[in-house]
């Protein structure tokens, strides 16, 4: 079975001392292609430096509403610069979140611009929502990007109106807490098999069972299973539709 994790985070402090084994360790594992997905300027030189050490791992640039604020005003300058790498994917993660503090004027400025370059760039979007449905969506709706709504829970009629525009959606460990999992799985029962991507957002969203670590890529063996059982469907076949998903909203070719 090949797995493509589709959203990771290895540029995270958490992986700082040992990212790099961690990366090369995945190749013993069923896990054949990592998206490593960009969240603010402080480390683009990181996440260069793990697409030029590991053949399978691409990745993103971008700059997340979490981190508006400490967003150098020349960040557009900064983020062509470094899409122009052959193994940058996609633009992101960008988006609002209204659960923190960040201005919200800030946050829809520097997404807006972001989606404005990627156009410019010809390159997918990753899109981070996190309270902020009503806004995100509007705001897709009038650029139309190419691209992926990440760990998207809700509400559905929103995820249709995503799809509408062509977009994809992708699927973590989320789908394994009790507490919160059931918008996720009302989610998943909605997403055609075409559109569907699946992720670990390691370090930070664990399976249930060991909610208190840090997870890794390989932890998105327990997505797939996850999905084959609420879906009824074999888990090769999750497997299979997701890495090819994956491949063509990334646009890379066969390793
Ligand atoms: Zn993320």
């Amino acid at each position: 079975m090949k797995l493509f994790d589709s959203h990771a985070h290895y540029e995270d402090d958490q992986f700082s001392e040992d990212r790099h084994e961690k990366l090369e360790a995945l190749r013993k594992s069923e896990v054949a292609m990592v998206l490593n997905c960009c969240s603010d300027v402080s480390v683009f030189d990181t996440i260069i430096e793990i697409l030029d050490r590991h053949d399978f791992v691409y990745g993103s640039i971008g700059v997340h509403p979490h981190w508006v604020t400490r967003t150098p005003e020349n960040f557009l300058d900064l983020i062509r610069r470094y899409a122009k790498h052959p193994k940058v994917a996609a633009i992101g993660e960008m988006g609002l979140d209204y659960f923190f503090d960040e201005p919200k004027p800030l946050q829809k400025r520097i997404f807006r611009e972001q989606l404005e370059l990627a156009k410019e760039l010809d390159l997918p979007v990753i899109i981070h929502d996190r309270d902020a449905h009503e806004d995100v969506m509007e705001i897709l709706e009038e650029y139309q990007p190419a691209g992926i709504l990440h760990r998207f829970g809700g509400p559905v009629e929103l995820l249709k109106k995503a799809f509408s525009l062509g977009m994809y959606v992708s699927f973590n460990n989320d789908l394994s807490y009790p507490a919160w999992r059931q918008p996720h799985i009302d989610c998943l029962m909605e997403t055609p098999w075409e559109r569907l991507l699946i992720e670990t957002d390691c370090p930070f969203a664990p399976p249930f069972e060991r909610s208190a670590e840090r997870c890794e890529s390989s932890d998105v063996k327990n997505v797939v299973s996850l999905i084959a059982k609420l879906r009824n469907v074999s888990e090769e076949f999750v497997a299979e539709i997701s890495y090819e998903n994956a491949k063509r909203v990334y646009r890379i070719g066969n390793p």
